[in-house]
């Protein structure tokens, strides 16, 4: 039986509204939305829908929650695999884990079908590693069977993330395969309001909380960071039996997120 996991949309459904930025990544993939809502209008218009949509960027700019959020804004079930999921297994079991994910999808299409960390089964065939690794080629071999077995009219489009494009198997780029590809750009200063704004929406505020200055003073942050951010300043608010989360809190909470990656660091070096 597969692995895969299903996220049930109804319960935790995430929208467009939850990914902050992005507003460009958001209008390409309106189009897939649409057509797993109206697959008969693009079917009958004869049109050519990408089959699967290659999402890369950084480490923690969204790329998983927009592909949530596709399937979200189009009600369609989620199931998502990471790359390396398939590829940490005996001989064989890859290629039969990617058969499942593909044999549970054609059961629920339409559907999205989400592979985080694609680069982790995908690399380039016989790249080396002292005499290539059979088991993943395997796996990956299967995946392309299974990319090439279903057609557009099924419902099923594939997503996948990855921080590697360069790395990738040129094969899975092919027309028929990961035919879309959309960068998924770090935030910028505006970008990093709008990803504040989105993950202080259920917290008390104080009034002299500035989300604009607490961007202004995290650049380089990915929206990964920003979450962990607020949620670090509403945990120092808890503690302290406060009513609402201040902005002092909030600067202790940049301090500490800085501090995490430099800590693991220290711990490895
Ligand atoms: P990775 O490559 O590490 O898997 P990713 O690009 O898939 O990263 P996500 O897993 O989507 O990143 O992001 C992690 C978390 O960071 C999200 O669940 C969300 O809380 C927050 N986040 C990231 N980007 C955004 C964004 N643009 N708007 C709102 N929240 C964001």
């Amino acid at each position: 039986r597969s692995q895969a996991r299903l996220i049930n949309e109804s319960q935790q459904r995430v929208t467009f509204a939850d990914v902050a930025g992005l507003d460009e990544e958001k209008q390409e993939l309106e189009e897939v939305v649409d057509f797993l809502k109206n697959p008969k209008r693009y079917l009958e218009m004869g049109a050519r829908i990408p089959k699967g949509v290659l999402l890369y960027g950084p480490p923690g700019t969204g790329k998983t929650l927009l592909a949530r959020a596709v399937a979200g804004e189009a009600g369609v079930p989620f199931f998502s695999e990471s790359g390396s999921g398939f590829v940490e297994m005996f001989v064989g079991v890859g290629a039969s884990r990617v058969r499942d994910l593909f044999d549970q999808a054609k059961k629920n299409a339409p559907c999205i079908v989400f592979i985080d960390e694609l680069d982790a089964v995908g690399r380039m065939r016989g790249a080396g590693y002292g005499g290539g690794n059979d088991e993943r080629e395997q796996t990956l071999n299967q995946l392309l069977v299974e990319m090439d077995g279903f057609g557009v009219n099924e419902g099923i489009i594939l997503m996948a993330a990855t921080n590697r494009p360069d790395v990738l198997d040129p094969a899975l780029l092919r027309p028929g395969r990961f035919d879309r590809q959309i960068v998924v750009h770090a935030p910028d200063l505006a970008g990093r309001i709008e990803i504040l704004k989105v993950h202080t929406r259920n917290k008390p505020l104080a009034s002299d909380v500035d989300l604009a200055v607490i961007a202004k003073r995290t650049p380089g942050f990915t929206g990964a960071d920003l979450a962990n951010l607020a949620n670090e300043a509403a945990l120092l608010a808890a503690r302290e039996r406060q009513k609402r989360i201040t902005m002092a809190n909030f600067i202790e909470a940049t301090e500490r997120v800085m501090a995490g990656p430099q800590k693991k660091t220290r711990v490895l070096s």
